[in-house]
């Protein structure tokens, strides 16, 4: 074919002419193809990085391009956002330069007197940044339990209550919230709800067709992939008050992600599918084999018939329950920080969601205060052979014994 019929393509947005997927086709697909952006110079099937950080007016004074600084706009940023919109199911996303700076961004929405509610198990640099929100602006926060829906239509509070936070699957203790049920129990005191589905994905939940406003994700973990960007998103439902003071705090305080981070962000999630159906696979089966092995005498996955979200989790997550566990060792602390020690597949290190597994012992790693049992380990199961994986916690069960 000699070339693309420009002519008949969507548009052009910020320089890259939009786009060969469109309504008609699956999710797989549109992240695939990165929703099949091309520039209209040269039509590479690789989209270009635009590195500018400042873009040149017309002799009229506009912007012909659309855009004006890198800290508003850049095209390798709207080609990310666009895909993450469209895989979330929302009208608009942006990119952040970490999944803190995404999160903390939607808390800084906020006015004094205004109140919060989240869950009492989550990630927990976000939990340690609200205890000191209270103090800094003069919100008031509540923590619910994460499965019980009585706790949190207790912590509501009408009128008052303008945020409601949830995360699910936890981490790292993997409980399930009823995204629906708390959802609309927020709604009725007029809240907003936003979930930080970062152990999810869009390959497994899209909170926003379960009634959310707002879905947040450390880009650094799944999204992304291979531990190589530290970046963070906001997903949006509608373009209302909330994210009009989303879009102000990131133009002003310049949270941005740099453009080689988003365009290897945009990299990772062209294989976003794959990878999450090869990891839910292996931690399905790591946790049956954990399960089986008298060395863990507690195993969190929602993909086990006993967990407790089981059925719930059935509802929410399409296609698998994600690449986090946890299990507890028999033998406490010493002897769960000997196995993280003694694992040879899986590495010693902190994060999750990557093609590399990597085990951490969490209770030192939060310190004072937190709710992780001391001999709790948090694995996060990559694309490696599972067996390879299953025989390295054996080896280490044995070297531990
Ligand atoms: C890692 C993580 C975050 C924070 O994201 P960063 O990219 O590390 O700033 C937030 N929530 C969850 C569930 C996470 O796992």
């Amino acid at each position: 074919m000699a070339g693309v019929d420009l002519d008949n393509q969507a548009g052009v947005v910020g320089g890259l002419v939009a786009m060969s997927t469109d309504d008609s086709h699956r999710p797989e697909t549109h992240a695939a193809q990165a929703l099949g952006w091309h520039e209209p110079q040269f039509h590479s099937v690789v989209p270009p990085l635009f590195p500018s950080a400042s873009y040149q007016r017309a002799p009229d004074g506009g912007y012909p391009g659309g855009h004006t600084y890198s800290r508003d706009q850049n095209p390798t940023y709207d080609q990310a956002e666009a895909l993450l919109a469209r895989l979330e199911g929302g009208v608009a996303a942006r990119l952040f330069s970490s999944g803190m700076a995404a999160a903390t961004t939607v808390f800084e929405t906020l006015k004094a007197g205004d109140h919060i509610v989240a869950p009492k198990e989550m990630y927990w640099t976000i939990r340690l940044w609200l205890e000191g929100l209270p103090e800094r602006k003069g919100v008031t926060i509540s923590f619910a339990d994460n499965t019980d829906l009585d706790s949190w239509q207790t912590c509501l509070q009408k009128p008052n209550t303008k945020l409601v936070w949830l995360e699910t699957p936890s981490n790292p203790s993997l409980s399930i919230t009823d995204v629906r049920a708390v959802c609309e129990l927020a709604h009725a005191v007029g809240a907003h709800v936003v979930a930080d589905s970062t152990v999810a994905t869009p390959a497994l939940t899209r909170p926003l067709s379960l009634g959310c406003d707002l879905v947040m994700h450390s880009a650094t973990k799944q999204l992304n992939g291979h531990t190589d960007v530290l970046a963070g998103v906001l997903v949006t439902k509608a373009e209302d008050d909330v994210w009009a003071e989303v879009l102000r705090d990131r133009a002003y305080r310049g949270a941005v992600l740099g453009p080689f981070e988003a365009w290897l962000l945009t990299r990772g999630m062209r294989t976003l599918f794959l990878r999450v159906r090869a990891s839910c696979a292996g931690a399905q089966r790591v946790a049956e084999a954990l399960d089986a092995h008298p060395a863990a005498i507690e195993v969190m996955y929602p993909g086990l018939p006993h967990h407790p979200g089981h059925a719930l989790a059935k509802t929410q997550m399409d296609g698998g329950f994600g690449a986090l566990l946890s299990l507890r060792v028999e033998g406490g602390a010493a002897r769960a920080q000997a196995v993280a020690g003694a694992l040879r597949v899986f590495k010693n290190a902190t994060s999750l969601g990557a093609v590399e597994s990597l085990v951490e012992h969490r209770a030192p790693v939060e310190g004072p205060g937190t709710r992780v049992p001391p001999d709790l380990l948090r694995l996060s199961v990559g694309i490696e052979h599972p067996d390879d994986l299953i025989e390295d916690l054996q080896r280490a069960f044995e070297l531990t014994a």
